[in-house]
């Protein structure tokens, strides 16, 4: 997902509206995940860095943590990074900030996969469920009580 930004480096202050689209894929301590993205952006050439912001959507093959059905987990973020030219950071003609987070990029060509792959990650929440009114399985039988009603907690 690159974007070459000649155009926006001509004059501080232009602005571009992008979409993007792509799996991103990434190893994480739970497995490979591969997530399907569409991103809206707007890159703004702010005269120290290229600023990105938008939203990302983001789906992806999850598995339930109440009822374990596999389903389609739909992930949404708003995007806001900063990317500096690491040559103009080299020789010191521009320093971002000493607590702000950034990304580089060389020459006029912005990698915006890493940065999608970062926020995306982070909306992943760490429990899934299918559904917020999800039953889960049955403690008794283990029967998903989405689908059949079982008679066990009857009594309760
Ligand atoms: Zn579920
Ligand atoms: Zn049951």
């Amino acid at each position: 997902m690159i974007e070459d930004i000649k155009d926006l480096k001509k004059q501080i202050g232009l602005k571009r509206a992008i979409h993007l689209a792509g799996n991103i894929g990434t190893e994480t301590d739970d497995g490979y995940i591969n997530v399907y993205v569409e991103a809206d952006l707007e890159l703004t050439n702010t005269g120290r860095c290229i600023l990105v912001t938008g939203k990302v959507k983001g789906q992806t093959d999850s598995v339930c943590v109440r009822c374990l059905s596999d389903f389609k987990l739909n992930i949404e973020c708003d995007i806001n990074e900063h990317f500096y030219q690491t040559e103009e950071i080299t020789d010191r003609s521009i320093k971002p900030a000493k607590d702000e987070d950034y990304f580089l990029y060389k020459g006029t060509r912005i990698d915006l996969t890493e940065a999608l792959r970062q926020n995306i990650l982070a909306a992943i929440p760490l429990k899934t469920i299918c559904k917020p009114d999800c039953k889960g399985l049955c403690c008794s039988c283990g029967c998903n009580r989405n689908i059949q009603k079982c008679s066990c907690g009857e009594s309760d």
